[in-house]
C-alpha cells in the first residue's frame, strides 16, 4: 500500500535532538555543554548527538545516586513491589523492542536480527531478576541457647556500570535489572560509539516508574566519564564490561575506596575439536562462534585447535561454512553478518591480516575489507597456525579465526590453556568420558561440549585470568550486587 518511505519506530527518536544525561529523574545536557557524535558503521554517516558528560556529571550523578539510595521509598519498598517494577520494565523494554532494536542496530551495525534476539534478552533479563527480588534470603545460622545469628543481604549502595558497544543493553540489563532488585542504585556509563539504546531505556524505565535517581545515565568517553566512574569514592561498586586493558585500569581507580569490583573482559577462547567429533556439526557451530555481530564477542570462537588427522578438512568445511555468511546491510531481512562498528576498529582488526601471514599463517579464507561504504571485512580463517603468533594471543575482535593442529589430547589442553585469558572454550567429540575431563581440565568459566554460544541467564558468566573478577547473571549477580551482615543476639 505505502507508495512513501514508511518511517521506521527508531526514526523519531533518533531524530528528535542532541540526546541529554539522565541525572536524578531530569534529562541535562553536560555542565561543560560538549557533545559527541555517534556514527552508524554500516555507511560512516552521523547518526546523532549525546552529551559528552564527564567528572562534574559524574558528581551530579552519584549525589542523585546516594540521595536515591538513603530514601526509604526506595530502600524500604516491600520486594513485591520491586519484583513489579523490574516487571513493568521488562514490559515496556517488550512493548517498544522494535524501536530499541533499530536503535541498537543502527549504531553499532549488528543485523537488525540479531538486535532483536538480543533485545528480547534483554527483557527477559528483566523479568528473570523480578523473579530473584522476593527470594533474596539470608540464613538463619547454628549457634548456642542465648544467641541468636542469622544474615542479612543488603544492597550494596550506589554502582558505576560501564558497558561496551557491542552488546550495550544486554551489557546494561545483566547490570542494572539485578542491581535493582537488590536495591541498589545505578549510574550507567554507555559506550560512546553506542549511547543511544541506553537513552531510550532511559527513557522507558522512568515511565515505568523508576523513582528519580535510582537509574541516572551518564553518556561519555571512557578517559572521561568512565575514569570519573571507577575513581569516584561515593561509588561503593563497579561493574565493568569491556577490554582486558580497561578492566585493569578500572581494578586500579577503583581501589582508592575499595569499591567491589566485577570484571568482564576479554577472551581468546578456544575450541577443540576431536577426530570422532561430529565436523560438520562442529564447523557449523564453530563457524557461528567467530563470525556472529562480525565477531566482536567476548565469547568468539577465535582459535580452533584440531586433530592433525583432520586439520585440513575441517579447514575445508569452515571455509565452506564461512562462504555462506550473508554479509551486508544489517536492516536487510538476509543479512547474518555486518560492519565492524567503528573505523578504529576496522583498522585494528584489517591490521591482523598482514600480521598473521608474516607470522607464517596460512590464509584459508577472507583477509579482505569489503569494497564499500561502511566498515565491513570478509569472515577471515587462517591455517596451520601456532599458538605463539600474534593472532593466537592477542584478541582480535572481528570475524577472525585460526586453526591450530594438535596430536594428542594431552597436547590440545595444553594448547588450550596457554593463554592469558579463560572466558569460553568448547570440547568437540562423541567420547563421554573425554568431553567431561576435557571440560574439567579447561580453565574457561563457561565451557561448551559439542555445542557453542548457548547461553541462559540462570547460569553464571565470567572468566577466569585475565578474561575478569567474579560472575554475572544467574545466583552470583546476587552476590556481587549484596553485603551480607552477620547479626547476632544476646537473648537472656
Ligand atoms: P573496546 O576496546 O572494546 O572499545 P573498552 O574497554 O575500551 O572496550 O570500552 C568499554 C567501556 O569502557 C566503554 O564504555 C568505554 O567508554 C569505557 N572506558 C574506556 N576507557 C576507560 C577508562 N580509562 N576508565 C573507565 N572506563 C573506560
Ligand atoms: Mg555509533
Amino acid at each position: 500500500m505505502a507508495t512513501t518511505l514508511e518511517r521506521s519506530p527508531a526514526d523519531a527518536f533518533i531524530a528528535s535532538g542532541a540526546k541529554k544525561l539522565l541525572i536524578g529523574g531530569q534529562w541535562v545536557p553536560a555542565q561543560s555543554g560538549k557533545t559527541f557524535e555517534t556514527i552508524n558503521p554500516a555507511n560512516g554517516e552521523v547518526i546523532g548527538h549525546a552529551a559528552a558528560g564527564d567528572a562534574a556529571d559524574v558528581d551530579a550523578a552519584v549525589a542523585a545516586a546516594r540521595k536515591a539510595f538513603e530514601n526509604p521509598a526506595w530502600s524500604g519498598m516491600n520486594p513485591h513491589g520491586r519484583s513489579r517494577l523490574l516487571l513493568k520494565i521488562a514490559a515496556a523494554i517488550e512493548a517498544n523492542a522494535e524501536e530499541l532494536a533499530q536503535i541498537e542496530s543502527r549504531d553499532n551495525g549488528s543485523p537488525l536480527s540479531i538486535a532483536r534476539m538480543m533485545i528480547a534478552g534483554v527483557g527477559e533479563t528483566f523479568v528473570y531478576y523480578a523473579g530473584w527480588a522476593t527470594k533474596i534470603y539470608g540464613e538463619t545460622n547454628p549457634s548456642p541457647g542465648g544467641i541468636l545469628n542469622y544474615t542479612l543481604r543488603e544492597p550494596v549502595g550506589v554502582c558505576g556500570q560501564i558497558v561496551p558497544w557491542n552488546g550495550p543493553l544486554s551489557s546494561a540489563a545483566w547490570k542494572i535489572a539485578p542491581a535493582l532488585a537488590c536495591g541498589n542504585t545505578v549510574i550507567l556509563k554507555p559506550a560512546e560509539q553506542t549511547p543511544l539504546s541506553s537513552i531510550r531505556l532511559g527513557e522507558l524505565m522512568i515511565e515505568a516508574g523508576v523513582p528519580a535517581g535510582v537509574i541516572n545515565i551518564v553518556t561519555g568517553f571512557g578517559e572521561t566519564a568512565g575514569a570519573a566512574i571507577a575513581a569516584h569514592s561515593g561509588i561503593d561498586k563497579v561493574g565493568f564490561t569491556g577490554s582486558t586493558e580497561v578492566g585493569k585500569k578500572i581494578l586500579i581507580a577503583s581501589a582508592g575506596n575499595l569499591k567491589r569490583v566485577t570484571l568482564e573482559l576479554g577472551g581468546k577462547s578456544p575450541n577443540i575439536v576431536f577426530p570422532d567429533a561430529d565436523l560438520d556439526a562442529a564447523a557449523v557451530s564453530t563457524a557461528q562462534g567467530f563470525w556472529f555481530l562480525s565477531g566482536q564477542i567476548c565469547v568468539a570462537a577465535s582459535r580452533i585447535l584440531v586433530h592433525r588427522s583432520v586439520h585440513d578438512a575441517f579447514a575445508a568445511k569452515l571455509a565452506d561454512q564461512a562462504k555462506v555468511i550473508n554479509v551486508g546491510d544489517p536492516e536487510t531481512a538476509t543479512t547474518m553478518m555486518g560492519p565492524l562498528v567503528s573505523r578504529e576498529q576496522f583498522d585494528r582488526v584489517t591490521s591482523y591480516f598482514g600480521v598473521a601471514q608474516a607470522d607464517g599463517a596460512r590464509l584459508v579464507t577472507g583477509g579482505k575489507a569489503l569494497d564499500r561504504p561502511g566498515y565491513y571485512v570478509e569472515p577471515t580463517i587462517f591455517a596451520d597456525a601456532r599458538n605463539d603468533m600474534r593472532i593466537a594471543r592477542e584478541e582480535i575482535f572481528g570475524p577472525v579465526t585460526l586453526l591450530i593442529p594438535f596430536d594428542d589430547e594431552e597436547e590440545a589442553l595444553a594448547i588450550a590453556n596457554d593463554t592469558s585469558f579463560g572466558l569460553a572454550a568448547a570440547v568437540w567429540t562423541k567420547d563421554l568420558g573425554r568431553a567431561h575431563r576435557v571440560a574439567r581440565a579447561l580453565k574457561a568459566g563457561t565451557v561448551w561440549i559439542n555445542t557453542y554460544l548457548y547461553t541462559d541467564l540462570i547460569s553464571p558468566f565470567g572468566g577466569y585470568k585475565q578474561s575478569g573478577i567474579g560472575r554475572e547473571l544467574g545466583r552470583s549477580s546476587i552476590d556481587a550486587y549484596t553485603e551480607i551482615k552477620s547479626v547476632y543476639a544476646k537473648l537472656d
